[in-house]
């Protein structure tokens, strides 16, 4: 192979791409704003959070990233020192950041193999028998990873048992269905990031929170700038995170692009699946009745190393969403409590997940190219 033409690599993901497909509206957006002396919550922010929140069908509250968003939901919710949040360990380093962030102690829920979301048993399981000197579990952070929804019938149904509050962590998920209800409207609060590689994506950072609930909206809006109802006047000790206005305008170019955008990435995924009909390697399980968003097409491969090389010395490019689970962390290890599954179907999966390349720009020569690769597997 090392002799071969080099190829151009089709990276994993590619954000610029988004920018290239629809400059002229992005550069005349951003010089709207810089020529409009106002940087920080203004119109363009209160534009993006309505329309944002008439696509979603709730209540939304822009903010600095999906970090935040998660410690302005949780702190939205009451929850901070002497208790604790249920979330899984299968998720960016960031869903349980937030947690410790808004003081509270996270405990490491499993993953069910098929779908990757919390395994509602061992959520289940964990509250009937709290590991000894954990504080009262007082929320639950569903994940609806790479863009399917966790399994929230009964994520919700045990919750509600145990007087749980639910938030969904939607960063993977913008626009994914849950039985006809569009998720981060099933529960008491969602978060958004708007990271660059997401499925709706800044030019920096960005996030949002999402409820039904007017007044949570009210306090989370309030929240994110100091505890600020009024100008100076702090009615809850809060923190500063604001989606300044560049971004909020470049959100709002994209937004509109987003269902189609969605559908392309579903579009690229069946195309894998039939690519790899004829391989030993198995699609990956749709949650019946949802709709999958793709924020990532993850396949399950014993000898990764081996196929992430021979993807790549035909120019494909590959990631591992994500390699360390949380527990296994330098940062976490060893000092987090976790559900009587000990994470054991988390740390099988971290150790052959691999994540093929997504992005709704990715041309059909391109994918032509990533399928041929496939049936070599
Ligand atoms: C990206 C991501 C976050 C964090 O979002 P940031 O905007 O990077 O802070 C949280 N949870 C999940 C599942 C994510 O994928």
């Amino acid at each position: 192979m090392d002799m071969a033409v080099p190829v151009k690599m089709i990276p994993q993901t590619d954000p610029g791409a988004s920018y290239r497909a629809a400059r002229d509206h992005i550069d005349a957006a951003m010089l709207r704003v810089l020529e409009s002396g106002w940087y920080i919550l203004g119109e363009e922010g209160r534009k993006f959070e309505a329309e944002y929140g008439a696509w979603l069908g709730a209540e939304t509250v822009g903010c600095g990233n999906g970090t935040d968003a998660l410690v302005l939901a949780l702190r939205g919710l009451g929850i901070g020192a002497g208790d604790a949040v249920a979330t899984v360990s299968h998720t960016a380093v960031a869903t349980v950041a937030a947690i410790e962030m808004a003081d509270a102690l996270p405990v490491l829920v499993d993953i069910d193999p098929d779908f990757y979301t919390m395994s509602p048993a061992d959520f289940a399981a964990v509250l009937e028998k709290r590991p000894p000197g954990v504080p009262p579990i007082r929320a639950v952070i569903a994940v609806h990873i790479y863009g399917q929804a966790a399994g929230m019938e009964e994520i919700l149904a045990i919750a509600k048992r145990h007087d749980v509050a639910v938030i969904e962590d939607c960063a993977q998920a913008h626009g994914a269905t849950y039985r006809g209800r569009r998720v981060g409207t099933l529960a008491d609060a969602a978060t958004f990031s708007f990271y660059p590689t997401k499925n709706l994506g800044a030019f920096g950072d960005g996030g949002a929170v999402a409820t039904r609930d007017a007044a949570m909206a009210a306090k989370m809006r309030a929240l994110r700038q100091y505890g600020w109802e009024r100008r100076y006047v702090s009615d809850w000790a809060g923190i500063n995170s604001r989606l300044d206005e560049v971004q909020a305008a470049v959100l709002r170019v994209k937004l509109p692009g987003l269902d189609a955008g969605n559908a392309r990435r579903r579009e690229i995924a069946a195309a894998y699946d039939a690519a790899l009909a004829g391989t030993a390697i198995t699609p990956p399980a749709r949650r019946g009745g949802c709709e999958h968003v793709f924020h990532q097409y993850v396949i399950r491969v014993e000898r990764r190393d081996e196929v992430q090389k021979c993807l790549a010395a035909q120019g494909v490019g590959t990631g591992i969403h994500y390699p360390v689970p949380v527990h296994r962390q330098p940062a976490y290890a060893d000092r987090l409590p976790m559900g009587p599954a000990a994470c054991r179907e988390t740390e099988a999966a971290a150790g052959v997940i691999l994540s093929l390349p997504m992005y709704p720009e990715l041309g059909d020569a391109e994918l032509e190219r990533v399928c041929a690769a496939l049936r070599t597997l």
